[in-house]
């Protein structure tokens, strides 16, 4: 699937970088080949400040995925919504659940411009959403997710911002559809 105009931040690259110290080859070479990531005056590859293709980016979780395995995009995930700036509304796991769209378009552009202004709350279409979902008063919320990153990245984003705001969570994938086999939409479980 191609993702026309949209382009993603360095953010996730750092964390990658930080969290598994080098690329996988494939993935490396993907970074340099689209100028995301260039050898500095040190000899060392460094991060590029720049927004870059988001089909960039998803081809190298793809080789993430193959040279390492599912693992590795779900710890990614964890990883990049480990210190995130929540907004100052965060108050409990159900607003920290809802401001997740807002931080994910955040950091995303279409046409060159951010997908989510906070001082307007105008929020561009074109990556998908996820969207929390919670009977009231049920310690139970689903987060329906249908953005073009993979299952296991979304799962760990989810996870973690869960657990966050809630000690005792425990998140786990909805039965049935996922966009592994084919599927639109994947939906996360998360309990307390
Ligand atoms: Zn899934």
């Amino acid at each position: 699937m191609q993702q026309v105009g949209i382009e993603a931040g360095t953010s996730g690259i750092k964390v990658l970088l930080a969290s598994f110290g080098l690329f996988p080859s494939v993935a490396n070479k993907l970074l340099v080949s689209h100028g995301v990531i260039a050898p500095g005056a040190d000899g060392k590859l460094a991060v590029q400040e720049r927004w870059f293709a988001l089909d960039t980016w998803l081809d190298v979780h793809e080789a993430i995925r193959k040279e390492i395995g599912p693992n590795a995009l779900f710890t990614l995930g964890t990883r990049i919504m480990e210190n995130p700036k929540f907004p100052p509304w965060i108050r409990d796991i159900e607003t920290a659940l809802e401001s997740m769209d807002a931080t994910y378009h955040s950091s995303h552009r279409k046409n060159g411009i951010v997908m989510f202004d906070p001082t307007t709350s105008i929020m561009l279409d074109g990556i998908g959403h996820y969207r929390p979902r919670r009977a009231a008063g049920a310690k139970r919320i689903e987060v329906v997710c249908d953005t073009p990153y993979q299952c296991e990245v979304d799962f760990g984003i989810v996870t973690v911002v869960a657990a966050r705001f809630e000690a005792k969570a425990r998140t786990e994938h909805g039965p049935g559809a996922c966009r592994r086999t084919g599927a639109s939409s994947c939906t996360y479980v998360v309990r307390w």
